[in-house]
């Protein structure tokens, strides 16, 4: 055998290896949550450029959010250092921005387009279709409908492209367009990425397809990446479809299964595959937790009376889980060994369906005294207030930007001094985007940049000492020691609006599944028996997902005397 020599493969276990030692063609790894898919994804990159010869500017790697294409791009300079530089590592929306600013002039674009913010693009709409329903109607038709334009749509377009704006459907659909025609643009393009990785491509879209389908030509290194049982963006036209058929799109595909679960402990990983199982689109999925010792503790499973009550449960319990009298060193009469007592705030995340449960978990923090940091998947821009913080950057062009970012706020404040919540939320908005404008230095127009495609989610700043707070869409991709996933309840998961429609049950389902798999060490699920929402009160039931998971991997918790209840005490409180 020949000597063993250091390789950046050196981390990966011998699938994880096969798949990132593929080389030339298509690729497809297919596998769960935790077992290092992306994790292979960084060192199969690295692998080419530093042990393949394949130069750093032939590759384009896309990440489902900026922040996790920072991250990315942070460790293949851990591997590579200035090598890493040359890649191009973004998401596809910022894949369509580079390719709409390199390709403005065929595209009837000023090079300094701006992406408009949701509020403006559909006040833009109302104005043209004569009504807010009416503006409503023209957008869902122009985003489901890309092949026929009626009149109004053009309209609408027109109007966008005269004040030099450009949309998010634009920034895909634009490119998609330019380059479908255009054989010398689309060589162009291959030749610069012949090697293409794509993150979470069970959640693109139609147009998101068609854009990697151009960019990779029918025979590429095309490397794709995904959980279809992790697909939860349906709702915003993701079609977990393209993932499916992958193998038919590029009959030459290889497959890489992976089944060995490094993240969570086996209790978290049994539960989690329990809990998919009903709607798994990956019959008989293999996934196994590794590397454990001692028995896993059970999840922790809480019913409170209301929303508040839910709230301060988890508030306390994060002061004893800190404080070191942990939940679980009581759960079977023994102190656990996994070293419990070096547990900080930002080894926590509390994880909710809807944005508007994060109040009562923020309410309950600020009396506990527990620092918090909150996003969720929206849009940065969404806010009235960051809007108006946008805008005014640019006035403030002097200094590290994140002086400029306080500068900004504070000449923003002074105008507004007035209106009490406004200077609230933009306070707010300066903590929200301050790491970002760190992260971006003295460029203000990365930053800018930045702020026009990201969402809250690409703010958060994983080193600052505080418990995150997110949604279960913004938390994708993302582990956490200790998670508490609050709001297990119908109506939650699944989500359904008192007195309206169901929507779709198995990406529901998905969704707590991706919320059950943050988790490393410690899973608590909790509810309400009682819930507010849009103002009324209405009586919960548990979430009919619970009933999937074993009633021997839980346990009843509360955060007083956190003692074990009797087994058929347990069922009764579960159910
Ligand atoms: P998700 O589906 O949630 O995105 P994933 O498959 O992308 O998960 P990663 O985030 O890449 O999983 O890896 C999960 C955790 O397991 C990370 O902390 C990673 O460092 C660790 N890990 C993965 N592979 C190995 C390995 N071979 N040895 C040690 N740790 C590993
Ligand atoms: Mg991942």
């Amino acid at each position: 055998a020949r000597p063993r020599t250091h390789s950046l493969l050196d981390g990966l276990d011998p699938d994880q290896r096969a798949a990132a030692e593929h080389t030339a063609g298509p690729l497809l790894i297919v596998a769960g949550p935790g077992t290092g898919k992306t994790r292979t994804l960084t060192h199969r990159i690295a692998h080419l450029v530093a042990e393949r010869g394949v130069p750093a500017e032939h590759c384009l790697a896309i990440t489902f959010t900026r922040r996790a294409a920072e991250e990315l791009r942070e460790r293949l300079h851990a591997l590579l250092a200035e090598q890493a530089a040359a890649m191009t590592v973004t998401t596809l929306h910022g894949l369509g921005a580079l390719i709409l600013r390199e390709q403005h002039d065929r595209a009837g674009l000023d090079a300094d387009f701006t992406v408009v913010d949701e509020n403006l693009r559909q006040e833009i709409a109302a104005e043209v279709a004569g009504s807010a329903a009416g503006g409503r109607q023209l957008l869902a038709r122009r985003d489901t409908a890309p092949h026929d334009t009626d009149e109004e749509v053009a309209r609408f377009e027109a109007r966008l492209r005269e004040a030099g704006l450009v949309d998010f459907t634009d920034l895909i659909r634009i490119p998609v367009r330019l380059l479908s025609g255009d054989e010398e643009l689309v060589a162009h393009y291959r030749n610069r990425w012949p090697y293409i990785s794509v993150d979470e491509y069970q959640d693109v879209d139609g147009a998101q397809y068609a854009l990697l389908r151009l960019l990779a030509g029918p025979e590429a290194n095309l490397t794709a990446i995904g959980d279809p049982d992790q697909a939860i963006y349906g709702f915003r036209g993701a079609d977990v479809g393209f993932f499916l058929r992958f193998t038919e799109d590029y009959p030459s595909a290889r497959t890489v299964q992976l089944t060995r679960n490094y993240r969570s402990n086996s209790t978290i990983v049994n539960a989690a595959v329990q809990a998919i199982a009903p709607a798994s689109l990956v019959p008989g999925r293999l996934l196994r937790a590794v590397g454990e010792f001692g028995e896993a503790p059970r999840i922790g499973v809480h019913v409170a009376a209301d929303e508040h009550a839910e709230a301060s449960f988890v508030a306390r319990a994060i002061d004893r889980l800190l404080g070191g009298t942990s939940l679980h060193s009581l759960d079977s009469g023994r102190v656990t060994e996994d070293g419990d007592d070096s547990l900080s705030f930002n080894d926590i995340c509390v994880l909710y369906r809807t944005d508007a449960q994060s109040e009562a978990v923020i309410s309950a923090f600020n009396t506990s005294g527990i620092p918090f940091q909150k996003r969720s998947h929206d849009r940065l821009l969404s806010r009235p207030e960051m809007r108006l913080l946008t805008a005014e950057l640019p006035h403030h062009p002097e200094g590290p930007v994140v002086d400029r970012v306080r500068s900004a706020v504070g000449a923003l404040c002074r105008r507004y001094g007035d209106n009490e919540r406004r200077v609230t939320n933009l306070l707010a908005a300066g903590e929200l985007v301050s790491p970002l404008a760190e992260r971006c230095g003295s460029d203000l127009s990365e930053f800018l940049s930045a702020l026009s495609l990201g969402a809250e989610v690409d703010a958060l700043d994983p080193r600052a000492d505080r418990v995150s707070l997110l949604t279960l869409h913004a938390a994708k991709g993302l582990e956490y020691p200790v998670v508490f996933l609050v709001g297990c309840e119908d109506g939650l998961l699944p989500f359904r609006f008192p007195g309206e429609e169901r929507g779709d049950e198995a990406e529901e389902r998905r969704l707590f599944f991706v919320g059950l798999t943050r988790a490393q060490r410690r899973l608590y699920l909790s509810r309400a028996r009682r819930r507010t929402r849009r103002g009324s009160g209405y009586d919960a039931a548990a979430s009919p997902f619970l009933a999937a998971i074993d009633p021997v991997l839980t346990m009843p918790v509360d955060a007083e005397s956190a003692t074990r209840r009797r087994p058929k005490d347990r069922q009764l409180r579960l159910l």
